[in-house]
């Protein structure tokens, strides 16, 4: 059992995910016993001769609030390393500091807008280039790997259509590429829509995880934040080389606040899933409603894959709505207890219009040809009351019918 007294680690491993999200990094405080992690405001660290101290020197390089939540969010996607950044772009841009001038990049096609901006607008100014493609075609992945790839980028469930990577079958094509070749290649999955509640990618083969920690982690829509883990020491080892060296990092208040908010991950993915399923439920019912992207519902072409990869769906439901863009917005504005907001994740409801609000960096003819149309809309399912969030979303369809933009009943 673990051992309970002031000062001894203890060791929770074997403990099951909602007992880790409680515990781990989470040790009464050496110094006082506070229960609860401090939040250690504090830049600089006072040593007791020169070079000695507790293990801390300056918060940008360590800081014992962040070190609980880095320790809490390694465990949590059954891995021993982790370092936590100022937001889940800067987290993503840790994980490039992987790569150097001349190296390439593989990454799916329907990715995040911030991540696309970075592949794209950022890396090309320090020689690493980016090739998309269909991370759903396996033979697509192939043939874009290139001598000097070293990077393949996964996003799953994608951001907005949910569509999803078959994450082994990736980690094996990397596998066979370095048996054959004997040259350094890594897989990432950005976590950020699955949670280490629903989705292990480290356990199904990736090298590194990376997350905004802004979404479901912290919960709460009241950080931005992100973080790089892995089990690889040697990565790890880079990826803190990089965190410390570029000085990204969430300041302790806010590694404070992601702490707290990831103690009820479990519970709160059991409940935003419950809900999104409800309201996936009612739309897909709805005739004037066209298609709707939601992993668990039978219909979703990866459903045999979102069950065999993933543990639970999420919360994100995405669909296409009958009378096209103007009566998207217009159902986007008339909504009561969703706001309309970009970001997702949080206990509240969300919706929002991904080609304006969160894929906007995605060139426009790529982003048509992904579906990413002004008629979509993605709602981030709160854990309110499933039935006013129905609610809430009948009236808007009526207000937007009423508004006259379509006929009522005619479909997407
Ligand atoms: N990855 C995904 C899948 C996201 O949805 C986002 C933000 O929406 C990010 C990364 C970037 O995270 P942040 O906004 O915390 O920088």
């Amino acid at each position: 059992m673990p051992n309970t007294t002031i000062g001894h680690p203890r060791d929770f491993t074997a403990c099951e995910f909602a007992t880790r999200a409680i515990r781990v990094g989470q040790d009464p405080d050496a110094a006082t016993g506070a229960t609860i992690v401090p939040v250690y405001q504090t830049a600089t660290f006072t040593q007791t001769a020169v070079g000695e101290g507790k293990g801390f020197d300056y918060s940008r390089s360590v800081n014992p609030t962040r070190s609980a939540l880095e320790a809490q969010l390694a465990s949590l996607e059954g891995a021993r390393f982790g370092a936590a950044f100022g937001s889940g772009m800067a987290a993503c841009h840790g994980v490039t500091g992987l790569l150097k001038q001349g190296d390439h990049i593989v990454a799916t096609r329907d990715i995040y807008g911030g991540t696309h901006r970075l592949l794209s607008g950022v890396l090309p100014r320090y020689g690493i280039e980016t090739t998309y493609v269909d991370f759903t075609d396996l033979a697509a992945i192939r043939a874009a790997i290139k001598p000097n790839t070293k990077l393949l980028w996964i996003e799953t469930p994608s951001n907005p259509l949910l569509i999803l990577t078959d994450i082994r079958a990736v980690c094996k094509l990397r596998d066979e590429i370095i048996a054959k070749e004997k040259r350094e290649l890594y897989v990432v999955a950005d976590n950020t829509f699955a949670t280490p509640y629903a989705q292990q990618p480290i356990a199904l083969g990736c090298d590194l995880v990376v997350h905004s920690t802004t979404k479901y982690i912290c919960g709460h829509s009241d950080v931005v934040g992100g973080v790089v883990i892995t089990d690889n020491p040697e990565i790890h080892e880079q990826i803190s080389y990089i965190q410390n060296s570029v000085g990204a990092v969430p300041g302790p208040w806010d590694a404070y606040l992601t702490l707290r908010g990831a103690k009820t991950l479990a519970v709160r993915m059991r409940q935003h899933e419950a809900n999104a399923r409800e309201i996936a439920d009612f739309l897909v019912k709805r005739e004037d409603v066209g298609e709707v992207y939601y992993p668990g519902l039978e219909t979703h072409p990866q459903h045999a894959l979102a069950k065999e990869q993933m543990s639970g769906f999420g919360g994100i439901v995405s669909f296409r709505v009958g009378g096209g863009a103007a009566r998207a917005h217009e159902i986007a504005k008339r909504v009561q207890i969703f706001n309309l907001a970009t970001s997702l994740g949080g206990v509240e409801s969300l919706i929002c219009s991904p080609p304006v609000m969160t894929h906007k960096p995605v060139p426009e003819a790529d982003r048509i040809a992904l579906g990413i149309t002004d008629d979509l809309l993605r709602l981030s399912v709160g854990i309110e009351s499933v039935g006013d969030l129905i609610a809430d979303l009948e009236q808007a369809f009526d207000a937007a019918s009423a508004h006259r933009l379509i006929s009522p009943g005619s479909k997407a």
